[in-house]
Protein backbone atom coordinates (compact mmCIF):
# COMPACT_ATOMS: atom_id res chain seq x y z
CA UNK A 1 0.00 0.00 0.00
CA UNK A 2 2.64 2.47 1.06
CA UNK A 3 5.23 1.57 -1.36
CA UNK A 4 3.21 2.52 -4.18
CA UNK A 5 1.75 5.87 -2.93
CA UNK A 6 5.02 8.26 -4.53
CA UNK A 7 4.29 6.21 -7.81
CA UNK A 8 0.13 7.44 -7.30
CA UNK A 9 0.86 11.26 -7.19
CA UNK A 10 1.60 11.68 -10.35
CA UNK A 11 -0.87 9.67 -12.29
CA UNK A 12 -3.69 11.52 -9.30
CA UNK A 13 -2.45 15.03 -10.89
CA UNK A 14 -2.83 13.62 -13.75
CA UNK A 15 -6.15 12.53 -13.36
CA UNK A 16 -6.95 16.14 -11.57
CA UNK A 17 -5.31 17.82 -14.88
CA UNK A 18 -7.64 16.26 -16.71
CA UNK A 19 -10.89 16.88 -14.51
CA UNK A 20 -10.32 20.37 -14.70
CA UNK A 21 -9.73 20.18 -18.43
CA UNK A 22 -13.33 18.50 -18.66
CA UNK A 23 -14.73 21.06 -16.62
CA UNK A 24 -13.19 23.84 -18.30
CA UNK A 25 -14.18 22.69 -21.45
CA UNK A 26 -18.05 21.95 -20.44
CA UNK A 27 -18.11 25.39 -19.04
CA UNK A 28 -16.73 27.30 -21.95
CA UNK A 29 -19.34 24.81 -24.16
CA UNK A 30 -22.19 26.64 -21.80
CA UNK A 31 -20.91 29.88 -22.07
CA UNK A 32 -20.32 29.78 -25.86
CA UNK A 33 -24.43 28.76 -25.82
CA UNK A 34 -25.27 31.62 -23.80
CA UNK A 35 -23.21 34.46 -26.04
CA UNK A 36 -23.43 32.45 -29.05
CA UNK A 37 -27.04 33.13 -30.80
CA UNK A 38 -25.57 31.55 -34.25
CA UNK A 39 -25.40 28.47 -32.47
CA UNK A 40 -29.14 28.07 -32.74
CA UNK A 41 -28.69 27.70 -36.96
CA UNK A 42 -30.74 24.49 -37.51
CA UNK A 43 -27.23 22.33 -38.55
CA UNK A 44 -25.66 22.51 -35.14
CA UNK A 45 -29.53 22.39 -33.35
CA UNK A 46 -29.20 19.01 -32.64
CA UNK A 47 -25.79 19.57 -30.79
CA UNK A 48 -27.45 22.48 -28.87
CA UNK A 49 -30.57 20.20 -28.16
CA UNK A 50 -28.46 17.78 -27.21
CA UNK A 51 -26.52 19.75 -24.38
CA UNK A 52 -29.68 21.43 -23.65
CA UNK A 53 -31.34 18.08 -22.82
CA UNK A 54 -28.67 16.54 -20.64
CA UNK A 55 -26.24 18.82 -19.11
CA UNK A 56 -28.77 21.76 -18.07
CA UNK A 57 -31.31 18.71 -16.94
CA UNK A 58 -28.79 17.68 -14.87
CA UNK A 59 -27.73 21.03 -13.49
CA UNK A 60 -31.68 22.06 -13.06
CA UNK A 61 -30.87 24.53 -15.50
CA UNK A 62 -33.43 26.00 -18.00
CA UNK A 63 -32.79 26.77 -20.92
CA UNK A 64 -35.24 29.32 -20.72
CA UNK A 65 -33.47 30.60 -17.68
CA UNK A 66 -30.06 30.27 -19.81
CA UNK A 67 -31.56 32.37 -22.38
CA UNK A 68 -32.82 34.96 -19.54
CA UNK A 69 -28.71 35.27 -18.61
CA UNK A 70 -28.28 36.00 -23.11
CA UNK A 71 -30.59 38.85 -22.50
CA UNK A 72 -28.95 40.11 -19.06
CA UNK A 73 -25.62 40.17 -21.36
CA UNK A 74 -27.23 42.48 -24.04
CA UNK A 75 -28.58 44.53 -22.02
CA UNK A 76 -32.32 43.84 -21.91
CA UNK A 77 -32.90 41.92 -18.86
CA UNK A 78 -34.56 45.01 -17.32
CA UNK A 79 -35.31 46.70 -20.07
CA UNK A 80 -39.26 46.40 -20.80
CA UNK A 81 -38.74 44.29 -23.68
CA UNK A 82 -36.73 41.81 -21.32
CA UNK A 83 -39.40 41.76 -18.66
CA UNK A 84 -42.11 41.34 -20.93
CA UNK A 85 -40.28 38.19 -22.28
CA UNK A 86 -39.33 36.68 -18.79
CA UNK A 87 -43.23 37.21 -17.43
CA UNK A 88 -45.18 36.12 -20.49
CA UNK A 89 -44.87 32.25 -18.73
CA UNK A 90 -46.64 34.12 -15.98
CA UNK A 91 -48.61 36.11 -18.42
CA UNK A 92 -49.96 32.92 -20.11
CA UNK A 93 -53.53 31.68 -19.28
CA UNK A 94 -52.68 28.17 -18.99
CA UNK A 95 -54.51 24.85 -20.39
CA UNK A 96 -55.29 22.20 -17.91
CA UNK A 97 -55.65 18.47 -18.89
CA UNK A 98 -56.91 15.54 -17.01
CA UNK A 99 -55.78 12.75 -20.10
CA UNK A 100 -54.28 14.23 -22.90
CA UNK A 101 -54.50 17.74 -25.34
CA UNK A 102 -53.74 19.16 -28.52
CA UNK A 103 -52.64 22.62 -29.79
CA UNK A 104 -51.67 24.62 -32.17
CA UNK A 105 -48.35 26.88 -32.22
CA UNK A 106 -48.69 30.16 -33.89
CA UNK A 107 -45.79 32.52 -32.39
CA UNK A 108 -46.14 35.61 -33.82
CA UNK A 109 -42.34 37.74 -34.45
CA UNK A 110 -43.24 41.05 -33.28
CA UNK A 111 -45.68 39.41 -30.14
CA UNK A 112 -43.92 38.11 -26.72
CA UNK A 113 -45.90 35.36 -26.01
CA UNK A 114 -45.95 31.70 -24.05
CA UNK A 115 -47.91 28.84 -24.28
CA UNK A 116 -48.67 27.01 -20.88
CA UNK A 117 -50.11 23.31 -20.01
CA UNK A 118 -50.60 22.49 -16.45
CA UNK A 119 -51.29 18.44 -14.96
CA UNK A 120 -51.24 16.88 -12.15
CA UNK A 121 -48.81 14.17 -11.93
CA UNK A 122 -47.91 11.28 -9.44
CA UNK A 123 -45.25 9.38 -8.90
CA UNK A 124 -44.92 6.40 -11.21
CA UNK A 125 -47.76 8.35 -14.10
CA UNK A 126 -45.50 8.85 -17.67
CA UNK A 127 -46.33 12.35 -19.67
CA UNK A 128 -45.78 11.73 -23.45
CA UNK A 129 -45.50 14.40 -25.58
CA UNK A 130 -44.56 15.13 -29.36
CA UNK A 131 -43.79 18.51 -30.16
CA UNK A 132 -43.48 19.82 -33.93
CA UNK A 133 -41.89 22.88 -35.56
CA UNK A 134 -42.46 23.99 -38.59
CA UNK A 135 -38.94 25.29 -40.17
CA UNK A 136 -38.84 28.54 -41.86
CA UNK A 137 -35.91 30.29 -42.85
CA UNK A 138 -36.46 33.32 -39.98
CA UNK A 139 -37.44 30.70 -37.17
CA UNK A 140 -36.13 30.51 -34.19
CA UNK A 141 -35.20 28.78 -30.86
CA UNK A 142 -38.28 27.13 -28.88
CA UNK A 143 -37.87 26.81 -25.64
CA UNK A 144 -39.79 23.63 -24.44
CA UNK A 145 -39.51 22.72 -20.09
CA UNK A 146 -41.29 20.37 -18.08
CA UNK A 147 -41.71 22.37 -14.67
CA UNK A 148 -42.83 21.03 -11.25
CA UNK A 149 -45.03 23.46 -8.76
CA UNK A 150 -42.53 24.15 -5.87
CA UNK A 151 -43.13 26.32 -2.37
CA UNK A 152 -40.25 28.80 -4.55
CA UNK A 153 -42.31 28.58 -7.60
CA UNK A 154 -41.03 26.61 -10.78
CA UNK A 155 -38.57 24.14 -10.71
CA UNK A 156 -37.12 22.93 -14.23
CA UNK A 157 -37.57 19.23 -14.27
CA UNK A 158 -36.68 18.45 -18.01
CA UNK A 159 -36.34 19.72 -21.50
CA UNK A 160 -38.58 18.52 -24.25
CA UNK A 161 -37.15 17.80 -27.61
CA UNK A 162 -38.98 19.50 -30.28
CA UNK A 163 -37.95 16.61 -33.29
CA UNK A 164 -41.45 15.95 -33.97
CA UNK A 165 -40.99 11.89 -32.47
CA UNK A 166 -43.27 11.04 -29.35
CA UNK A 167 -41.13 11.18 -26.15
CA UNK A 168 -42.29 9.97 -22.79
CA UNK A 169 -40.96 11.18 -19.47
CA UNK A 170 -41.65 9.33 -15.88
CA UNK A 171 -42.10 11.17 -12.92
CA UNK A 172 -40.62 10.44 -10.01
CA UNK A 173 -42.47 13.14 -7.36
CA UNK A 174 -45.98 13.89 -6.92
CA UNK A 175 -47.17 17.37 -7.94
CA UNK A 176 -48.84 19.89 -10.31
CA UNK A 177 -46.27 20.38 -13.67
CA UNK A 178 -46.84 22.49 -16.34
CA UNK A 179 -45.39 22.47 -19.95
CA UNK A 180 -43.87 25.71 -21.29
CA UNK A 181 -43.77 26.44 -24.70
CA UNK A 182 -41.58 29.95 -25.66
CA UNK A 183 -39.67 31.09 -28.77
CA UNK A 184 -36.66 33.51 -28.33
CA UNK A 185 -37.63 37.21 -28.73
CA UNK A 186 -38.94 38.26 -32.19
CA UNK A 187 -38.98 34.58 -33.41
CA UNK A 188 -41.79 33.05 -35.31
CA UNK A 189 -42.48 29.91 -34.70
CA UNK A 190 -45.34 27.53 -35.81
CA UNK A 191 -45.97 24.15 -35.25
CA UNK A 192 -48.32 21.81 -33.23
CA UNK A 193 -48.41 19.88 -29.36
CA UNK A 194 -49.73 16.83 -27.86
CA UNK A 195 -49.49 15.97 -24.88
CA UNK A 196 -51.05 12.89 -22.70
CA UNK A 197 -50.66 11.56 -19.23
CA UNK A 198 -51.21 7.76 -17.60
CA UNK A 199 -48.54 4.94 -16.63
CA UNK A 200 -45.50 3.94 -17.10
CA UNK A 201 -46.05 0.02 -16.85
CA UNK A 202 -48.03 -2.13 -18.77
CA UNK A 203 -51.13 -3.72 -16.81
CA UNK A 204 -49.64 -6.42 -14.85
CA UNK A 205 -52.29 -8.73 -15.02
CA UNK A 206 -52.93 -10.01 -19.20
CA UNK A 207 -56.09 -8.69 -20.61
CA UNK A 208 -56.87 -6.83 -17.48
CA UNK A 209 -58.25 -3.46 -16.71
CA UNK A 210 -58.09 -0.59 -13.71
CA UNK A 211 -61.64 -1.16 -12.91
CA UNK A 212 -60.35 -4.57 -11.80
CA UNK A 213 -58.65 -3.09 -9.06
CA UNK A 214 -60.34 -3.63 -5.51
CA UNK A 215 -58.73 -2.76 -2.79
CA UNK A 216 -56.57 -0.01 -2.71
CA UNK A 217 -53.17 1.18 -1.65
CA UNK A 218 -52.96 2.10 1.92
CA UNK A 219 -57.01 1.23 3.19
CA UNK A 220 -56.18 -0.28 6.70
CA UNK A 221 -56.68 -4.49 6.97
CA UNK A 222 -56.97 -6.55 9.93
CA UNK A 223 -59.13 -4.06 11.82
CA UNK A 224 -56.49 -1.26 11.39
CA UNK A 225 -53.41 -2.87 12.46
CA UNK A 226 -51.88 -2.95 9.21
CA UNK A 227 -52.29 -1.10 6.28
CA UNK A 228 -52.50 -2.60 2.51
CA UNK A 229 -49.21 -2.46 1.05
CA UNK A 230 -50.17 -2.43 -3.01
CA UNK A 231 -53.20 -2.98 -5.09
CA UNK A 232 -56.09 -6.13 -5.49
CA UNK A 233 -56.50 -7.01 -9.27
CA UNK A 234 -59.48 -8.88 -9.51
CA UNK A 235 -59.14 -12.10 -12.18
CA UNK A 236 -60.47 -15.52 -12.79
CA UNK A 237 -58.47 -18.69 -11.16
CA UNK A 238 -55.89 -19.33 -13.66
CA UNK A 239 -55.39 -15.85 -15.58
CA UNK A 240 -52.06 -14.65 -16.81
CA UNK A 241 -49.73 -12.22 -15.02
CA UNK A 242 -46.85 -10.07 -16.72
CA UNK A 243 -43.80 -9.43 -15.83
CA UNK A 244 -44.25 -5.23 -15.98
CA UNK A 245 -40.07 -4.57 -16.28
CA UNK A 246 -37.32 -7.16 -16.88
CA UNK A 247 -35.46 -8.32 -14.52
CA UNK A 248 -34.89 -11.59 -12.39
CA UNK A 249 -37.53 -13.43 -10.72
CA UNK A 250 -37.39 -14.62 -7.13
CA UNK A 251 -40.39 -17.09 -6.31
CA UNK A 252 -41.56 -18.17 -2.75
CA UNK A 253 -44.26 -19.80 -0.77
CA UNK A 254 -45.78 -19.46 2.98
CA UNK A 255 -47.28 -16.69 5.34
CA UNK A 256 -49.56 -13.78 3.62
CA UNK A 257 -48.66 -14.08 -0.26
CA UNK A 258 -49.09 -17.25 -0.51
CA UNK A 259 -47.33 -18.53 -3.81
CA UNK A 260 -45.35 -15.15 -4.30
CA UNK A 261 -43.02 -13.23 -6.87
CA UNK A 262 -40.19 -10.71 -6.30
CA UNK A 263 -39.09 -8.92 -9.51
CA UNK A 264 -36.06 -6.71 -9.39
CA UNK A 265 -34.51 -5.10 -12.07
CA UNK A 266 -31.67 -3.67 -10.09
CA UNK A 267 -30.30 -2.12 -6.92
CA UNK A 268 -31.50 1.21 -7.91
CA UNK A 269 -34.58 0.62 -9.13
CA UNK A 270 -37.80 -0.93 -7.65
CA UNK A 271 -39.28 -4.23 -6.75
CA UNK A 272 -42.65 -5.73 -8.04
CA UNK A 273 -44.34 -8.20 -5.73
CA UNK A 274 -47.16 -10.60 -6.87
CA UNK A 275 -48.70 -12.40 -4.38
CA UNK A 276 -52.01 -15.05 -3.92
CA UNK A 277 -50.69 -17.15 -7.09
CA UNK A 278 -52.15 -20.08 -8.42
CA UNK A 279 -48.75 -21.43 -9.41
CA UNK A 280 -45.75 -19.69 -11.07
CA UNK A 281 -45.11 -20.07 -14.86
CA UNK A 282 -41.32 -19.48 -14.39
CA UNK A 283 -38.26 -20.70 -12.18
CA UNK A 284 -37.10 -19.25 -9.40
CA UNK A 285 -34.46 -17.18 -10.29
CA UNK A 286 -35.30 -16.81 -14.02
CA UNK A 287 -34.70 -13.49 -16.31
CA UNK A 288 -37.68 -12.82 -17.81
CA UNK A 289 -38.07 -9.90 -20.43
CA UNK A 290 -40.87 -7.21 -19.81
CA UNK A 291 -44.50 -8.70 -20.98
CA UNK A 292 -43.47 -12.24 -20.04
CA UNK A 293 -45.82 -14.67 -18.09
CA UNK A 294 -44.35 -15.28 -15.11
CA UNK A 295 -47.52 -16.93 -12.99
CA UNK A 296 -51.18 -17.36 -12.92
CA UNK A 297 -53.72 -15.95 -10.71
CA UNK A 298 -55.07 -17.73 -7.44
CA UNK A 299 -55.74 -17.27 -3.89
CA UNK A 300 -53.19 -18.75 -2.02
CA UNK A 301 -51.94 -17.31 1.28
CA UNK A 302 -54.40 -15.10 3.41
CA UNK A 303 -56.66 -14.96 0.39
CA UNK A 304 -58.04 -18.97 1.16
CA UNK A 305 -61.27 -19.27 0.11
CA UNK A 306 -62.13 -15.65 -1.29
CA UNK A 307 -62.57 -14.52 -4.71
CA UNK A 308 -59.15 -14.92 -6.84
CA UNK A 309 -56.86 -12.00 -7.20
CA UNK A 310 -53.74 -10.70 -7.54
CA UNK A 311 -51.82 -8.56 -4.83
CA UNK A 312 -49.39 -6.28 -6.68
CA UNK A 313 -47.05 -4.13 -4.62
CA UNK A 314 -44.39 -2.20 -5.35
CA UNK A 315 -41.53 -1.53 -2.90
CA UNK A 316 -38.46 0.74 -3.19
CA UNK A 317 -35.93 1.90 -0.98
CA UNK A 318 -38.00 3.76 1.17
CA UNK A 319 -40.39 1.43 1.38
CA UNK A 320 -43.95 0.58 -0.39
CA UNK A 321 -45.34 3.31 -2.68
CA UNK A 322 -48.91 3.19 -4.51
CA UNK A 323 -48.84 0.82 -7.75
CA UNK A 324 -51.84 3.13 -8.91
CA UNK A 325 -49.96 5.95 -10.99
CA UNK A 326 -47.42 3.27 -12.62
CA UNK A 327 -51.05 1.09 -13.78
CA UNK A 328 -53.30 3.30 -15.02
CA UNK A 329 -53.84 2.79 -19.06
CA UNK A 330 -50.48 3.97 -20.84
CA UNK A 331 -50.68 7.61 -21.89
CA UNK A 332 -52.09 7.82 -25.80
CA UNK A 333 -51.23 11.21 -27.82
CA UNK A 334 -54.01 12.24 -30.14
CA UNK A 335 -53.22 11.45 -33.63
CA UNK A 336 -52.02 14.43 -35.85
CA UNK A 337 -54.67 16.38 -37.17
CA UNK A 338 -54.92 16.66 -40.62
CA UNK A 339 -53.39 19.02 -42.51
CA UNK A 340 -55.61 20.07 -45.73
ZN1 LIG B 1 -53.89 -7.15 -1.44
Amino acid sequence: MTSSAPASNPRSRSHRRRTVLLALLLASLVVLLVVRADLRHPATRIVGQVVHGTLFDLAGLSPRRVYAWRLWIAGLYDAPLGRRWRQAPERAVPDSFEHRIQARLDFAADRIDARVFTTTLAHGNALSWRLDRRETPEAGCLYATLERRTDNGWAHVASLATDGQPHRYVVETDGRFRVVLQPELAAPVRGGIALARGGSLPFPVVDGHGYDIGGGFGVARDGGARQHKGVDIFADRGTPVRAVAEGRVTTGNGGLGGHYIFLSSGFTRPRFYYAHLDHFAVDNGAHVAQGDVIGYVGNSGNAQGGPTHLHFGIYTGGGAIDPAPFIQARPSLPERPNRG
